[in-house]
């Protein structure tokens, strides 16, 4: 029995499933680039305050799954659950205001929740996400959304869908929670015992609500109640949206699990539902960075979840390549024929051809087996006839054809077609 394994929660991100990690991150890395986005890396672990202050008491996150602790020297610090705090920081930090408005960044990082792990629901997880700070226009909620479907359009997902409200802004929602609570309060005994809980101080919560839907169904609409500039922000932004055809559910229920969210919300869900449906979520976060000791600074933003995106990606069937074989595998007959291929190894690697070594004293036999098990394309046989005709033997494995190559040609005898000189 090994001694150790992973903490609960956290997984071990293996070499076969590296294609879909990069897959992924490569269409965000793609697509943020083309709609101006700049990339940013905040420090792992943040000031605890920092997101008792944004996220805010009454969320799951703060309450019960936030990873706290204190350092050497006294610090509360906790391990980042969540991008968008730490980026408005960084804003702040570093007088973004002063660089020309909106400023839009991405953001690719691994974020801890201390949460009951099940399939696609982790204690370290991966997000990425992008926020435009600086700007109130909805044209920038309609960017920041469009952006948000062309990227999992790029992922090749498909049946999803991207359900749209609006929460109105601090000013307008004490209306909206007094009507909520008008209409829970002769049915508390049906919701669940978090919700009753989340009644006096979060009733916006109790919409979320898995125990009965129904009820959430027929409860009052936070349009109903927008004040006249929200409802004129969410009229423009649905008509960029209609003009950009990024196809929208209005869903009245979607409220979000963060305090720091005014106006805009939005998900995006696949088609397969489930427990853990969502697989984006964004909005706007206009009193954020004046929460954070800031000057009044409007914010739009999103964030996507890595694993739950993969698992979608394989439930669907999306195929991805494999990692790359090497080009060459090199074998040899006897020590002479070892200490030279060593070396030749080492010049086929630095001229961009990659390539793997037989070790210990196996039989040529033995070594060819290995090549073909990690699928080499070819063979580098290096032997005493070899040696002295200053060649190599290269076998392409899955012709089975051989010939003789100079070993000063070797490189480029074995270099894919297309592939260029290293560069290193
Ligand atoms: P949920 O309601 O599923 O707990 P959330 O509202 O807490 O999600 P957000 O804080 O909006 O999620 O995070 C954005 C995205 O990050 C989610 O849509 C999801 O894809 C992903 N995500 C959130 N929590 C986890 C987790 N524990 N493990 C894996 N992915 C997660
Ligand atoms: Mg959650």
């Amino acid at each position: 029995m090994p001694k150790f394994r992973a903490p609960r929660g956290a997984a071990d991100i293996l070499p076969e499933e590296q294609p879909y990690w990069d897959f992924v991150s490569q269409q965000v890395e793609r697509l943020c680039r083309l709609y101006g986005y700049r990339r940013i890396e905040p420090p792992l672990f943040e000031d605890v305050g920092l997101f008792e202050r944004s996220v805010g008491a009454e969320t799951d996150i703060v309450q019960k799954e936030m990873y706290t602790f204190q350092d050497k020297g006294g610090d509360t610090l906790a391990l980042r659950p969540e991008g968008t705090a730490s980026v408005c920081r960084a804003y702040l930090e570093h007088g973004m205001q002063s660089l020309p408005q909106p400023v839009r960044l991405y953001y690719l990082l691994p974020m801890f929740r201390y949460e009951r792990p099940q399939a696609g629901r982790y204690r370290q997880f991966h997000q990425f996400g992008f926020e435009a700070i600086g700007e109130a226009d909805a044209a920038l909620d309609a960017e920041v959304i469009d952006l948000s479907w062309q990227l999992y359009r790029a992922f090749g997902l498909k049946g999803l869908r991207l359900a749209l409200n609006s929460i109105g802004t601090p000013e307008s929602r004490p209306r909206y929670h007094e009507a909520l609570r008008a209409y829970y309060q002769p049915h508390l005994g049906q919701v669940c015992p978090d919700c009753r809980a989340r009644f006096e101080r979060a009733p916006l919560r109790l919409l979320d609500c898995k125990q009965d839907a129904a009820l959430a169904e027929a409860a009052p609409r936070s349009l109903d109640y927008l004040d006249g500039e929200s409802a004129r922000h969410f009229q423009q932004l649905c008509r960029y949206l209609d003009g950009l055809d990024v196809p929208y559910t209005l869903d009245h229920r979607l409220v979000r699990g963060l305090d720091y969210y005014t106006r805009t919300v939005y998900e995006i869900q696949p088609a397969q539902e489930g427990s853990q449906s969502t697989i984006g979520a964004g909005g706007r976060y206009d009193g954020l960075i004046q929460e954070l000791g800031g000057p009044p600074t409007p914010g739009v933003g999103f964030a996507g979840g890595m694993e739950r995106i993969i698992l979608n990606l394989k439930r669907q069937g999306v195929a991805l390549a494999a990692t790359a074989a090497p080009r060459a595998f090199v074998a040899f007959v006897g020590e002479e024929a070892k200490a030279v291929a060593v070396r030749v190894t080492g010049e086929l690697r630095r001229a961009g051809v990659a390539a793997a070594l037989g070790l210990g004293d196996r039989s040529l036999k033995a070594q060819l087996r290995q090549a073909s098990a990690t699928g080499a394309a070819y063979a580098v046989i290096l032997g005493a006839d070899e040696l002295a005709a200053g060649a190599a033997t290269v076998r392409d494995l899955a012709q089975a054809t051989q010939e003789r190559v100079p070993l000063g040609t070797l490189a480029e005898r074995l270099r894919a077609p297309g592939s260029g000189p290293s560069s290193l």
